[in-house]
């Protein structure tokens, strides 16, 4: 009783937490920034700026790599190659062939059978275990290995580069890492990670009566990077422009993660702080990347793993069709990736012209975000990115679409005194614009929505399958 350690405990638990948090951020960066790391970043870095048959051959000398490990060492896939009869000389020989023969992973399957999935190449030892949060349910399970950890780095590290980001920049991170106690009322709602040089800001608690301590810190801080879940960083920005706030720094970019980022927060984003935000995707099961360049063009990074888009009749998607992705990685190996249904949708671009960023990887269009986000209606079938409904509409601090039933679409929306029943009118017109006037809408004026799982917040939901 009433010693050192326990007076810590009860009186500042942040403070042992910023401990923990820079002891766990001093191994991690030990993991992650390795000899191998700077290898393959300096490898990525050339290849952004190659020509794309470069690319082409180096995407398909890692497939070879990647599919005969499998073929070696992933029982799950030892099976599909053994069915479809397929030998190392055919992987050899045609890789892109021997891919299209397999069957697709679903995410059930890479959930339940995980340990029939993993790499058992005696050289990658098992050096951490991933949870990624599904939408419902148990976490799924994801083993890493060293070379898995230290390419996802360096990955991440080219796309910072490309939008003029520096390891070791100033950085504030939104996350839906449970890094402050929800139910805390005062400042700090965030920790410092002194490695990093980057600060942890708690997406919880982003209340109005918060905002201006955030915003205090933030100046304070000065970051150069601003990374995270857009909805977190828009109620931020949204604060700052309707209170004319002064900003007393000008971050060099900002990077949307996790989420799918709407025109809407973009405009509010790039407003507030005065630069532009960044979109990039990429999961935490180990996807491929698609990373946005400072032209504006969401290059699909070759050089990760490949992506297959498919339209709603499960065909090659056409050039500006909404597409659900498959993935097959290059930076998973311990727990290997080969035609992933991952569940979320692009729309692919209608042309491919040159970027001029210079890089040669293609691009797609828009990532609109989980499948299903996106609404559908008997009369206008699937209708994705619904944030063009709110276009002129003020005084919405928070909305949610929830389509109940094909026929019905509940909208729970928190809004301020600026909205009025012309505002609600317009909203009402452009839902029935979009989904059709067979649709009922049901408006909700709500205090509160309860963000999702991971903290993530879910603009759009459809609770029927089709
Ligand atoms: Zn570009």
């Amino acid at each position: 009783m009433g010693n050192i350690k326990d007076i810590l405990y009860r009186h500042s638990p942040l403070f042992i937490k910023g401990i923990l948090l820079n002891l766990i951020a001093k191994k991690n960066h030990k993991k992650r920034y390795t000899v191998s790391y700077e290898e393959y970043l300096k490898e990525y870095l050339t290849l952004w700026q190659q020509d794309r048959n470069t690319v082409l051959a180096y995407q398909s000398k890692m497939l070879v790599k990647l599919l005969a490990e499998c073929y070696h060492y992933v029982p799950y896939y030892q099976k599909d190659f053994k069915t479809k009869n397929i030998s190392l000389s055919d992987i050899q020989n045609d890789p892109y062939a021997v891919l299209s023969q397999l069957s697709i992973l679903s995410k059930d399957t890479r959930k339940q059978k995980v340990d029939d999935l993993v790499n058992l190449n005696p050289n990658r030892a098992v050096t951490e275990i991933g949870f990624s949060s599904g939408t419902s349910g148990a976490p799924t399970k994801n083993y890493l290995d060293d070379e898995s950890t230290e390419r996802a780095f360096a990955l991440w590290s080219r796309f910072h580069k490309n939008i003029r980001i520096e390891k070791g920049d100033k950085n504030v991170r939104f996350s839906g890492r449970l890094i402050v106690n929800p139910l805390r009322k005062k400042p700090p709602f965030w920790i410092y990670n002194f490695v990093d040089r980057q600060l942890f800001m708690s997406a919880y608690h982003l209340k109005d009566e918060n905002l201006r301590y955030y915003v205090e810190k933030l100046n304070k801080f000065k970051p150069k990077l601003l990374d995270g879940y857009p909805s977190a960083l828009y109620i931020l920005a949204r604060y700052i422009n309707k209170n004319a706030v002064k900003l007393n720094f000008v971050p060099t970019a900002i990077a949307g993660t996790a989420e799918t980022l709407y025109d809407y927060q973009r405009i509010e984003i790039e407003k507030a702080f005065g630069c532009r935000i960044y979109n990039q995707y990429a999961s935490s099961e180990g996807s491929p990347f698609i990373t946005e360049c400072h032209n504006g063009k969401l290059h699909i990074n070759e050089d990760s793993g490949i992506f297959e888009f498919l339209n709603y009749k499960n065909e090659e998607a056409k050039p500006g069709e909404l597409a659900r992705l498959v993935v097959t990685s290059f930076r998973n190996w311990k727990t290997p990736l080969l035609r992933y249904d991952i569940q979320d949708t692009v729309q692919v671009a209608a042309r491919q012209d040159p970027c001029a960023c210079g890089c040669k990887m293609h691009y797609v269009e828009k990532i609109i975000g989980r499948e299903d986000d996106i609404l559908w209606t008997e009369e206008k079938g699937y209708v994705g990115r619904m944030d063009t409904a709110y276009k002129g509409l003020e005084g919405i601090v928070k909305s949610q679409l929830i389509q109940e039933r094909k026929d019905l679409l509940v909208v729970n929306q928190i809004v301020d005194d600026t909205y009025n029943t012309r505002m609600d009118q317009l909203l009402r017109d452009n839902l029935k614009d979009r989904l059709g006037e067979n649709l009922t809408i049901i408006i909700n004026i709500v205090n509160d929505i309860p963000l999702g799982s991971n903290g993530k917040f879910k603009a759009v939901v459809r609770k029927f399958k089709i």
